[in-house]
């Protein structure tokens, strides 16, 4: 059974249509996180959940009941937003309170939900500061607080952590999961970094212009992006991403890239058997920069790369690199580097090669062609 379900759902707004015919199922207790872009939909999506918007068209189920145009207070989620919009003539404990005096809960039964939920959020110290009193991670944890003490049906997360610093927001992420697991409390948040989608969610769904990209593990989604757009979108750093053709020589399958000079790689891995007949059919390759590896010269499958600029990861090192026009980065562990300037071998997995369509939203036709 779900306890979320979107089904078709459009939002237009005057001219702008920001979600389009979105359907998505949510199960009980998952953590979900749409990503995407900067003005992909994910913010309007939230807000059609939490009933602060109405659907053009579509409808939206929880517990598999139709609250479309169930006002906010009746459908038992609660929202955290970007701004933690916290009362500022209130302590951090009447904060909290505030959602539950609302419901007129009774004294004893809101100061006991306050110290549990302090507790848990690691708070009690502050309780009887001011917002301005407070770092913006200790507000950020007051605003998470004063949403948990209702116990909601739904958590909803708006960008929540984009105010932290980097540190704070790593640890604050891994808080948020640890949490999440605690509690059990169905959870879709939002967040335009992949890197934070891929670091907090059960399931990923993939956002673009108002539409539904991918939806999948994160693991799943990094592995087998559906297409060229998530490929481009997850992981870091980007995926290379070559647009050339395919040929085909006396059964031999190649890649040629349309730059000048640029990379061509022999297709010869049983993988690609399942593409048929390919000849001069416009795709774009992708290989992830940790699926080159430093070879010996002759190893097949070697792209021989320039080597144009170092960064030093600590404990790896990324490699721009180029090919006639073709830009690539290549990630090396320490210890494996050429040096700048120099012309150096990169063996190519080619388990892990993706293979899309011409276009931004290309299909992988290595998976299609698996499935
Ligand atoms: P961000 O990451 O920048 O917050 P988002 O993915 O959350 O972006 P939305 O805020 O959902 O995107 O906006 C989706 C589109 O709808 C955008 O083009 C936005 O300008 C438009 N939009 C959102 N709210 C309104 C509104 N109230 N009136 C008009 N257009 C709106």
């Amino acid at each position: 059974m779900s306890d979320l379900s979107l089904r078709n759902v459009r939002k237009v707004f005057s001219r702008t249509v920001a979600v389009r015919d979105l359907s998505l199922e949510i199960a009980a207790g998952e953590l979900v996180v749409l990503v995407g872009p900067s003005g992909c939909g994910k913010s309007t999506t939230l807000r059609l959940i939490a009933g602060l918007e109405i659907p053009t068209a579509g409808e939206v189920l929880i517990d598999d009941k139709p609250v479309t145009r169930v006002p906010p207070k009746q459908r038992d989620v609660a929202m955290v937003f970007q701004s933690y919009a916290l009362y500022p003539h209130m302590t951090a404990r009447t904060n909290m309170a505030f959602p539950l005096r609302m419901h007129k809960t009774p004294k004893e039964e809101i100061d006991r939900r306050v110290t549990e939920t302090s507790k848990l959020l690691g708070i009690t110290p502050i309780l009887d500061r001011k917002p301005s009193q407070l770092s913006g991670g200790e507000q950020q944890r007051v605003a998470l607080a004063r949403a948990i003490i209702r116990k909601p049906r739904i958590f909803l997360l708006d960008e929540p952590l984009s105010n932290l610093d980097a540190q704070r927001r790593a640890s604050t992420r891994a808080e948020l999961k640890a949490l999440h697991k605690r509690l059990g409390i169905t959870t879709i948040h939002v967040t335009h970094d992949q890197e934070e989608a891929m670091a907090l969610a059960d399931r990923i769904v993939v956002m673009h212009e108002g539409a539904i990209r991918q939806t999948g593990s994160p693991m799943e989604i990094y592995a087998r992006p559906a297409n060229r757009f998530v490929a481009s979108f997850v992981g870091t750093p980007t995926m290379n991403l070559l647009d050339g053709r395919l040929e085909s020589h006396e059964g031999r399958r190649s890649f040629v890239s349309a730059s000048a000079d640029g990379v061509q790689l022999a297709l010869d891995h049983p993988r690609f058997d399942a593409l048929g007949e390919v000849g001069g059919r416009e795709v774009t390759l992708g290989i992830r920069a940790g699926d080159l590896s430093p070879t010996p010269s002759d190893a097949p499958h070697a792209l021989a790369l320039q080597i144009e600029s170092i960064e030093p990861l600590g404990d790896r090192m990324d490699l721009r690199a180029s090919r006639g026009n073709d830009s690539l980065i290549v990630r090396v562990p320490l210890g494996h580097s050429p040096n700048a300037g120099e012309q150096a071998k990169f063996r190519v997995d080619m388990d892990r090669v993706h293979l899309f369509e011409a276009g931004e939203f290309g299909k992988d036709l290595l998976n299609i062609a698996e499935t």
